[in-house]
């Protein structure tokens, strides 16, 4: 099968899709030491351009993840934004994408305490829809999201990746299409890839970055979005289970996964069992055209990449 790009990009240097390679004997494929970024760019019909979604916020959180994982690699956060930019334009790519830049620390004989020497792969892929429209029927999972006493959930390092996996996978095996993860004491944390918002009486809530999430740029995105162009009330607060099965509203949110509802959590219906509901969708919406440079006020949350 041909690849779905022909450039990937190494260290700032093109390479062909089939030449990324790690060390099997380095410190990330032995020990799981690794951090990375997946996020979008979109085509705007409109103005023929197409939009990076928050890049720099991409690039920044990468670096934290670097430090509190602690792997010696770049830290020009405008750099790497640079390079991915190159790396669009140099496959000539006009159509939404999925971005990745993974920071890998690879030696022939890795030591788990190593934190060199880093290597940065990126790729900018075409992609499609993550989940369908149809909305999600969610199971409460058996595993708890992992804690910040063990790990560190609100940065994207790649060993926190299996604790997602395995509710996943637990829950397509029982049937349902996507997982929620409670933190240890039992608070709503938040999915495998995605944030989870309820509206509850009218009001907005999603957990604080404290109860063991991922600090989603898209939970940032919805939340500036749901003050300033729908002027609603937000809490961020943490949230029980049975909150969510008498919530009016549920939805997940993450730069894959985009802002998608649920229809369910544990089989109990959330709203009419089907469509989103009035809040989920208007949030919908307004992301998509935010991420499209559509709203003037968030303009600086895209970056052109091919400067019309
Ligand atoms: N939680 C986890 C565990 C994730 O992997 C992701 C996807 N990056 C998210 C939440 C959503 O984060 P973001 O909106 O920054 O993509």
């Amino acid at each position: 099968t041909s690849p779905p790009v022909r450039y990937l990009l190494h260290d700032g240097e093109l390479i062909d899709y089939a030449d990324a390679r790690l060390h099997v004997l380095s410190t990330t494929t032995k020990y799981g030491v690794g951090v990375f970024e997946g996020f979008r760019a979109y085509w705007n019909d409109e103005d023929g351009e197409l939009y990076a979604f928050r890049i720099e916020d991409h690039m920044r959180r990468l670096v934290d993840s670097m430090r509190v994982v602690e792997i010696d690699g770049p830290t020009d956060t405008a750099a790497l934004a640079g390079q991915l930019i190159g790396l669009i334009q140099a496959n000539e790519l006009r159509s939404n994408l999925h971005m990745r830049t993974q920071v890998f620390v690879d030696s022939p004989d890795g030591k788990p305490d190593d934190t060199g020497p880093a290597t940065v792969f990126m790729a900018a892929i075409p992609m499609g829809n993550y989940f369908g429209a149809t909305g999600l029927d969610v199971q409460i999972s058996s595993w708890a999201r992992l804690s910040d006493r063990a790990m560190p959930p609100r940065v994207k390092s790649i060993a926190n990746y299996q604790n997602g996996r395995l509710a996943l996978l637990e829950a397509k095996r029982n049937g349902y299409g996507a997982a929620l993860l409670l933190t240890e004491s039992g608070h709503v944390a938040e999915g495998a890839g995605y944030n989870v918002f309820m509206v509850r009486q009218g009001r907005l809530c999603t957990p604080p970055s404290t109860e063991s999430i991922l600090e989603g740029i898209t939970r940032d995105s919805v939340l500036q979005l749901a003050t300033t162009q729908l002027g609603l009330d937000v809490d961020i607060r943490p949230i029980d289970r049975t909150e969510l099965y008498s919530a009016d509203e549920i939805f997940v949110c993450g730069s894959a996964a985009e802002v998608n509802h649920v229809t369910s959590v544990d089989r109990t219906k959330i709203g009419d069992g089907s469509a989103a509901g009035p809040i989920t969708s208007r949030l919908q919406e307004l992301y998509a055209d935010a991420v499209r440079g559509r709203i003037a006020d968030f303009g600086h949350w895209v970056t052109p990449v091919y400067g019309t």
